[in-house]
C-alpha cells in the first residue's frame, strides 16, 4: 500500500487533474488531503467533487473553514478574503456541508495529517521554524506527520532530540527519527517552482517522495480572470509564488 498526500488544491482543477493523472496508474493506494481544497482558484466546487470521488481522507484547512463561516477572515490578506467571499457565494450546500464536517487532525497509527501544526490545529499556525516543528514533534504519536498550509514542500526531522530541515525531494526514513513533511501545494506552489506538488509515502520501502507535475497553468489563469477574481491570483501561478 502506498499513500498519496495532496494539499492546498485551492480550487485549481487543472493542477488537481494533472496530479490525479500522474498517480492514477499506480496499484494499491490511499489518498489523503491535508486541507484547503478551496480558495484562490476558480473551480472550488469541482475540486471538492474530485477529492470526494477519489475517496480521499481530508482534514480542514483555514480557507475551507473560512468559506463555511467557521474561521474569521480577519487574518487573510485582501485577495485571499475576496476569493473566500467569491467561493462562499458559489459553493453548493453539499460542498459546504462536506467541508464543515472535516476533522482538524487525522491519524491512522502509521501517520498523522494536519493542515498547520498538531498543537492548536484550529489556529492554523505556519510551521516555518524548528521551534514550531518541535511543538508538533512533542505531541506526535506516529513516526510521520504530513502538513500543508505554507505551500512550501520540505521536511523536518527529529533525531537525538535535534530538529533539522531539508527541502530535498526524497526522504529515507530512519527508525530512530520522526518526521514532519510538508506536502507542498497542488494548486498554488510558493517555492518558485510553478509545477503542482504532492507527496508519496511508501511504508514498505520506508520512503517518502515529493513529486512535481506540470499542468495547464494558462487555462487555470484564464478561469481566474474570467471569474473576476483578483488578477494577482492568476499571475502568481506562473511564478510559483
Ligand atoms: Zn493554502
Amino acid at each position: 500500500m502506498r499513500y498519496i498526500i495532496i494539499s492546498d488544491i485551492h480550487g485549481n482543477l487543472e493542477a488537481l487533474e494533472s496530479v490525479i493523472e500522474s498517480f492514477s496508474g499506480s496499484d494499491e493506494k490511499e489518498i489523503l488531503c491535508a486541507g484547503d481544497i478551496v480558495g484562490y482558484g476558480a473551480d472550488p466546487e469541482e475540486c471538492v467533487d474530485r477529492v470526494i470521488s477519489q475517496g480521499a481522507r481530508n482534514v480542514l484547512g483555514n480557507h475551507d473553514a473560512a468559506v463555511t463561516g467557521k474561521a474569521d477572515t480577519a487574518l487573510f490578506n485582501a485577495n485571499a478574503r475576496e476569493a473566500v467571499e467569491w467561493t462562499a457565494d458559489r459553493l453548493s450546500r453539499h460542498a459546504k456541508d462536506y467541508l464543515n464536517g472535516l476533522p482538524l487532525v487525522f491519524e491512522n497509527g502509521l501517520f498523522t495529517v494536519a493542515h498547520g501544526t498538531l498543537h492548536e490545529p484550529e489556529e492554523f499556525i505556519y510551521m516555518m521554524s524548528g521551534a514550531e516543528a518541535m511543538h508538533t514533534f512533542e505531541i506526535l504519536k506516529t513516526q510521520v506527520c504530513f502538513v500543508g498550509h505554507s505551500h512550501v514542500p520540505g521536511w523536518f526531522a527529529l533525531k537525538n532530540g535535534k530538529v533539522s530541515y531539508s527541502n530535498g525531494s526524497r526522504i529515507r526514513l530512519e527508525k530512530s527519527s520522526k518526521y514532519i513533511v510538508n506536502a507542498g501545494s497542488v494548486g498554488q506552489p510558493r517555492d518558485n517552482d510553478n509545477r503542482a506538488c504532492y507527496c508519496v509515502f511508501d511504508p514498505q520501502k520506508k520512503e517518502i517522495e515529493l513529486r512535481r507535475v506540470e499542468y495547464d497553468i494558462s487555462r487555470a489563469q484564464n478561469k481566474i480572470i474570467e471569474a473576476g477574481l483578483p488578477p494577482a491570483l492568476a499571475e502568481r501561478l506562473a511564478q510559483g509564488m
